[in-house]
């Protein structure tokens, strides 16, 4: 165990190990890892409530005189629900990503292709693309802190749409398609668990090839 400090980050590098992973990034299903271990969005309930409460918040400052003492007064209101809001998920993206740099040594994930995700309803779609931003972020800290290789796939790669199996494309695999069945093989897909599969293959075919 090695501790040493590099630009104010304490660093507490893990023995390394011959672990690796890929990770498929999505709406309900926060993070689906390639052995099926599924990690749902954190504190649904609890994001949902404080996003109602910001968007009421906005209708009554809205309604008020600009520079007003009521008007500051929601104003502070507002910025305290959203500081609520970002440390309870930095909190749990924290934790899963010390999870998940605790036991991989090598995590492949996929840039963000946010225009390819279905909607979560309970999730407006800006909070979700804050949250991949974020949990992003703090993953690629994480793993530098604690000495393990993050890889990351083009985000045009097929993930989805590739049978992890035989390699067939589906093109007619549509957002609403959370399983399939490949025409060529057989095998039967989760959707995400079949993305994860391949994104950890592309991740380990990038080491091989030298590109990390
Ligand atoms: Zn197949």
């Amino acid at each position: 165990m090695f501790l040493f400090y590099v630009k104010n980050v304490t660093r507490h590098v893990f023995k390394s190990n011959n672990r690796s992973c890929g990770i498929d990034l999505g709406v309900s299903r926060f993070v689906t890892i390639n052995t099926g271990k599924i990690i749902q969005f954190p504190q649904q309930n609890k994001i949902a409530q404080l996003n109602n409460r910001i968007r009421r918040l906005q209708r009554k400052l809205s309604k008020k005189e600009f520079g007003s003492k009521n008007y500051n007064k929601i104003k502070k209101k507002i910025a305290q629900t959203y500081e609520k809001r970002h440390n309870i998920l930095d909190y749990h993206f924290y934790k899963i990503a010390q999870r998940l740099t605790e036991k991989y040594q090598v995590i492949c994930m996929e840039t963000l292709n946010i225009k390819g995700m279905l909607k979560n309803s309970r999730l407006s779609k800006s909070i979700q693309e804050k949250s991949w931003h974020m949990f992003t972020k703090i993953i690629e800290q994480k793993a530098y802190e604690h000495g393990r290789k993050l890889i990351h796939i083009n985000q045009w790669y097929p993930s989805s749409k590739t049978c992890n199996n035989c390699q067939y494309y589906n093109e007619d695999l549509t957002l609403n398609n959370r399983t399939w069945t490949c025409t060529q093989c057989g095998n039967k897909h989760d959707r995400d668990i079949n993305a994860a599969k391949n994104i950890h293959h592309e991740g380990l075919k990038k080491i091989k090839q030298n590109h990390y």
